[in-house]
């Protein structure tokens, strides 16, 4: 199979991977690949036990800024996807979800610190959470990018999560890991709260990842 071919499959994939670990359901969440010079992205309200490899779009990542190929329209939120895309080389893979205990937090706006040595697979010592704007605005992308910012995950304020990585394979073992963080940091709440790691346990974390990647695939 061609290159789009294989990454037309595995968005196919990975979208029923999320929805059985119970991070989506129906048609919430979307994700997209980067595939040379163009973005290709889940399309709009297709739950994913529909999904099929040719209905996924295609957009141009530089150039004509919003144009699409596709049989359906792609996802409401092809803005972030395309502006991470844009603004971020180093990024080939983004997986949006409304998981449960990501979302709770993003309910109180609470950013994610440093419960845990796997936040440093986020690149920093806090998964922020972006600001509150509709679903699928130039505004929410835009809160979305500033907490992105220097980072591979964020929260979405009243909405849900974001993950990011330099593959879809690894954006969407990030978007596990954050599910992960979020369930732990919520629990750790109910008992009272719980210690953090600093920032130099956190970089120190991150420098031993370099050698050892989890979750690489
Ligand atoms: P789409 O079906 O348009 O991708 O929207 C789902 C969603 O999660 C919006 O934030
Ligand atoms: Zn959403």
């Amino acid at each position: 199979m061609s290159e789009e071919g294989d990454l037309r499959a595995e968005i196919v994939a990975r979208a029923r991977e999320c929805d059985a670990a119970g991070l989506n359901r129906g048609s919430s969440g979307n994700l997209s690949a980067r595939c040379g010079e163009v973005m290709l992205i889940t399309p709009s309200a297709v739950p994913c036990d529909r999904l099929t490899p040719g209905m996924i779009a295609r957009m141009p990542v530089a150039g004509d800024y919003g144009a699409w190929e596709g049989p359906l329209r792609p996802s409401s939120e092809w803005r972030f996807h395309l502006d991470l895309m844009r603004a971020r080389p180093e990024i080939g893979g983004i997986v949006h979800t409304h998981s449960p205990f990501a979302t709770i937090l993003a309910i109180a706006r609470r950013p994610i610190p440093a419960i845990h040595y796997m936040i440093a697979a986020f690149g920093g010592p806090e998964i922020r959470c972006a600001d509150y704007a509709r679903y699928g605005t130039a505004e929410l992308s835009a809160h979305v990018l500033a907490a992105m910012a220097g980072r591979l995950g964020c929260l979405m304020a009243n909405h849900g999560a974001l993950a990011a990585g330099p593959t879809l394979a690894r954006a969407t073992w990030l978007a596990h890991e954050l599910e992960a963080l979020a369930h732990q940091y919520y629990h750790a709440l109910v008992i009272g709260g719980g210690n953090l790691l600093t920032d130099a346990q956190i970089a120190e974390t991150a420098e031993a990842f370099a050698g050892y990647l989890p979750g690489r695939d």
